[in-house]
């Protein structure tokens, strides 16, 4: 097998804000694993805060050797081998992931999701993000939102109340909420819970600090709508230590190194009882269509990346009545 990789600079429609920052394009790294006549397609999201770079996924790449990777070969045996060659880099191992899964489907002709038994009539829709702004621009952003029958809108700020009366007032969508960690005070959040379940806001991301582990179990236990643990929950080992914390958990491919590790987290969650959100960070259609394959299993999606970018090089999701559709070209539908 042959690798291949370039960066590449994600524009953002509009600059993004959440609780902690703002930004107006991402880095990330296209990946291509070449095969006799197949290529498998890629993508790292190097979201600035998450710690990786353009310069750390080159190294990680550069020490990554698959001269020797064969077919037939075992995704799950290739990535131990990947995750081996140094701990975090996360993003740069789902690029990886990403692209074995979809040259797997393309060897085999199948579509990832038959692979992986997954139906892709249980797609749940997907939500679309409305980040932090002037109450002005927040009722703008929603009024351009729509092919989407749900909206994420970020909090987390002292004027919570603002941004979810700037929504209403040119919205009857449902939404979700995500506090980002953003609320510090646990009976102000509770408080702030009650209010948003009245505004028809169905659940709420990562509403305290990771850290205040207590304060998020005790908002749980008396929240009106499910909490999901975001920030708190990277990869497999923090979904047992999410149980009793929040009521479910929000997985992304760029955390937890991928679609392989990605599964065993829903299977995991699914046997804790606990709901599943699959997120994105700002991606192309590539990544989004690795986490769209896993979608089917979740209970709610928030897939929006490509719909927040200008420059998409890959061709945009096809997507009805707010859903992906899957397609049924072999590997992950992932088209130039
Ligand atoms: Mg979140």
């Amino acid at each position: 097998m042959k690798l291949s990789f370039r960066p590449f600079e994600l524009q953002l429609k509009h600059p993004f804000s959440i609780a902690s920052f703002t930004r107006t394009s991402t880095p990330i790294m296209l990946v291509e694993l070449h095969y006799e006549n197949w290529v498998g397609y890629g993508e790292a999201s190097l979201v600035p805060y998450l710690g990786e770079s353009i310069d750390s996924a080159t190294d990680f790449l550069n020490r990554l050797d698959v001269s020797a990777w064969q077919y037939p070969f075992d995704v799950g045996t290739l990535l131990a081998q990947v995750d081996s060659i140094a701990p975090n880099n996360t993003a740069i191992k789902a690029a990886l992931d990403i692209a074995l899964h979809d040259l797997w489907g393309k060897i085999e002709n199948k579509p990832c999701y038959e692979l992986l038994g997954i139906l892709p009539q249980n797609m749940p829709a997907t939500c679309f993000t409305i980040g932090i702004d002037t109450p002005e621009n927040i009722s703008k952003k929603v009024l351009e939102a729509q092919d989407f029958e749900i909206l994420k809108i970020k909090l987390g700020t002292k004027n919570d109340k603002a941004i979810i009366n700037a929504v209403r007032s040119v919205s009857a969508l449902p939404l979700y909420a995500d506090a980002n960690q953003g609320w510090t005070d646990k009976y102000q959040a509770l408080d702030m819970l009650y209010w948003l379940h009245e505004q028809g806001v169905q659940i709420i991301e990562q509403p305290m600090p990771r850290t205040m582990i207590d304060e998020n179990a005790w908002l749980t236990e008396s929240s009106p709508i499910p909490t999901l643990g975001d920030e708190a929950v990277q990869r497999l080992n923090d979904v047992a230590k999410a149980k009793g914390v929040y009521t479910g958990i929000n997985i992304k491919l760029m955390k937890c190194t991928g679609m392989h590790e990605g599964l065993k987290m829903i299977h995991l969650a699914k046997q804790q009882q606990m709901p599943i959100l699959v997120g994105c960070m700002s991606e192309t259609s590539c990544a989004t269509l690795a986490g769209a394959t896993l979608a089917p299993l979740c209970n709610w999606v928030d897939l929006d990346g490509p719909f927040l970018v200008s420059n998409n090089p890959f061709a945009s999701p096809v997507f009805q009545q707010g859903r992906y559709q899957l397609s049924n070209e072999a590997g992950l539908g992932i088209k130039m």
